[in-house]
């Protein structure tokens, strides 16, 4: 039995973006839409909740900071391959949504003057992370959700886990999700659709994501022909607690911690004399894994070998009130008091910079269909993230998803009809997955999925790496496709949801390989020591991977450029 629910739009996804978008569509649909929101786990866990540090804006002009400085910081920082046009926008938008979120009652940290506190974030050239403790995102989903229930015309629906999209002829037409606590097949039949289902990040098994953020929204936009932007570039955070890989935030370093190495030195000096433990994230972790493979490490366990972050400099006091999550973490995860002594941390993969290809308004290129938030690639962090500017990309182009897909709706409210054989597509797209009769144990390609991507895809990469890590990912594919599901049950399958998520990451992990592989050149994130220097006349350009029967195929855009001229990244 499959089960059809009639709506005109359905978002995929509870995160900031979703959560965003929800609010802006529903607002701008003046109670004329009705619309669904769905999400793979419970709405208020998504994996946006454990955002730490703060989000970007602009918010003290009259203190020096600038729309330009930002905007200027974003674009170096994303090594050029940021569009420009963009980042004019997101910067400019950054302010009004960080205002908006304070007037939905979100408690933004205080200056002792009662104004929001800012701090510093590394590549940012002035203090600009606006933040809530270390528990920014915690409360920036909370402010959304409880802003979100003010529309009466808005379905929430949890635990829903969506495995394909409906469309045809470049039109959208709704998603397939199985719901979870019953097993149960449906439809979320709509005349329009927003992807913001988060990154990709479990990818990796050294990693700062929580084991929700599998890429299911990128892959199955893949197997339906939508493109891929910049897959390639993934973000390794320099501080993922070792050895769990759990985030210890940058706010740390902003507020006044440093990296040491085995010898007590703080090596960051020689790396980025002038930003030193603040230089953005792409420099740090190689700085970071360069000091550990010059032996100037710590031995770890099962290889992850570690440098320390020293918290003294901050002092016991503000540690408690600023960085009083991250404190938890130190004492719950390894026994060790920050306030006391510094912890052990190594790069970790943390950000999806690439995307499903969008445009400035969201519009992935299929009628009625946008994507938003770290699912999507609107161009905004090109080839290295900047800290906080994630969450405010969530929020300002959740938002713009929102009211487009609103507006559009408003105007093309023509329905989308049930096609002859949809239930019937529905029903083989999860018995492809659930009923194969092969012997391979999802959770182990999974696993040996991460010891691939952990080794060949990480901070350095070359094209012997990067090879044979795409044929072991390939031999992967195929065993991905002769699967044994152990628990047949219907109630909360996790086995079953499982399957799912592998074969999702599997594909993904293709694409970012292969990108990688094509990429003979060094920028942001990916670093090809085959290729160390940045090569603006054959790569000033962003990957488009489009899947095609079995096969990924690469072409590429041109970066768009307005004022700021592609130059050395010194810092
Ligand atoms: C530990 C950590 C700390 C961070 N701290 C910061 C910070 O301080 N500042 C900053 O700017 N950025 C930070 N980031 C990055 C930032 O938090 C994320 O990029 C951002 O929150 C992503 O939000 P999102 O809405 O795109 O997706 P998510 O929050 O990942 O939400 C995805 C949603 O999609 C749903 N979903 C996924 N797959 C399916 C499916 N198959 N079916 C149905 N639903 C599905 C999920 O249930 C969830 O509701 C941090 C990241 C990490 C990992």
């Amino acid at each position: 039995m499959v089960e059809v629910l009639d709506y005109d739009l359905v978002i995929i996804g509870s995160g900031l973006a979703g959560l965003r978008a929800a609010i802006e569509a529903a607002k701008t649909g003046q109670g004329k839409l009705r619309i669904a929101i769905i999400a793979k786990n419970q709405l208020m866990r998504a994996h946006s909740i454990s955002a730490e540090g703060g989000s970007a804006a602009v918010l003290y002009e009259e203190e020096g900071d600038s729309f330009d400085l930002h905007a200027y910081d974003t674009i170096k920082g994303s090594d050029y391959l940021a569009d420009q046009d963009v980042i004019e926008f997101f910067v400019r938008q950054c302010p009004v949504d960080i205002m908006e979120l304070e007037h939905w009652g979100l408690p933004w940290a205080r200056r002792e003057d009662g104004r929001i506190a800012q701090r510093a974030f590394g590549g940012h050239s002035f203090n600009r992370a606006t933040y809530a403790s270390d528990r920014t995102g915690f409360f920036e989903v909370h402010a959304l959700y409880d802003t979100l229930l003010k529309y009466g015309n808005v379905d929430k629906f949890h635990e829903q886990f969506a495995v394909d999209f409906l469309i045809d002829n470049n039109r959208f037409r709704g998603v397939v999700a199985i719901d979870i606590a019953t097993g149960e097949i449906r439809i979320f039949k709509a005349k329009a659709g927003i992807i913001a289902t988060g990154g990709l990040g479990r990818l990796y098994g050294y990693t700062t994501y929580s084991h929700l953020v599998t890429g299911d929204g990128l892959a199955i936009a893949l197997r339906r022909g939508l493109e891929m932007k910049d897959l390639e570039f993934v973000q390794f955070h320099p501080t993922g607690l070792v050895p769990s890989g759990i985030l210890i935030t940058e706010g740390v370093r902003g507020d006044g911690g440093i990296l040491k190495n085995a010898q007590g030195e703080r090596f960051m000096e020689r790396y980025a004399p002038k930003k030193k433990d603040l230089a953005p994230r792409d420099i740090v972790s190689r700085s970071i894994m360069t000091e550990i493979l010059n032996g100037k490490g710590f031995k770890g366990p099962n290889g992850l070998d570690y440098v320390l972050l020293d918290f003294s400099p901050i002092g016991a006091e503000k540690i408690k009130e600023k960085l009083s999550q991250v404190r938890e973490i130190g004492i719950h995860y390894v026994g060790i008091d920050p306030v006391e002594s510094p912890l052990p941390i190594r790069p970790a993969a943390h950000y999806t910079m690439g995307g499903i290809n969008v445009n400035v308004l969201g519009n992935t290129g299929v009628d009625g269909l946008w994507a938003a938030g770290e699912a999507a690639c609107v161009s905004t962090h090109g080839a290295n993230r900047l800290g906080a500017n994630s969450t405010s990309e969530c929020v300002v182009f959740g938002k713009v998803a929102g009211g487009e897909a609103a507006k559009w709706l408003l105007k093309n409210n023509n329905g989308v009809s049930l096609l002859e054989g949809d239930r019937k597509h529905a029903e083989s797209i999860v018995a492809e997955v659930n009923n194969q009769n092969g012997d391979n144990d999802p959770y182990e390609i999974k696993r040996r999925l991460w010891d691939i991507m952990d080794k060949d895809a990480y901070v350095f990469r070359n094209e012997a790496g990067l090879t044979d890590g795409l044929k072991a990912v390939r031999e992967l594919k195929k065993m991905s496709k002769s699967i044994i599901i152990k628990e047949r049950g219907n109630v909360y399958n996790q086995n079953l949801i499982a399957a799912f998520e592998m074969r999702n990451v599997v594909e993904l992990a293709e694409v970012v390989i292969t990108g990688a592989l094509e990429r003979k050149e060094s920028r942001g994130s990916h670093f090809r020591t085959d290729y160390p220097n940045r090569d603006d006349v054959n790569y000033l350009k962003h990957t488009i991977a489009r899947r095609e029967g079995d096969k990924i195929l690469i072409s590429y855009l041109p970066v768009k450029l307005t004022k700021w001229k592609p130059e050395p990244r010194v810092y």
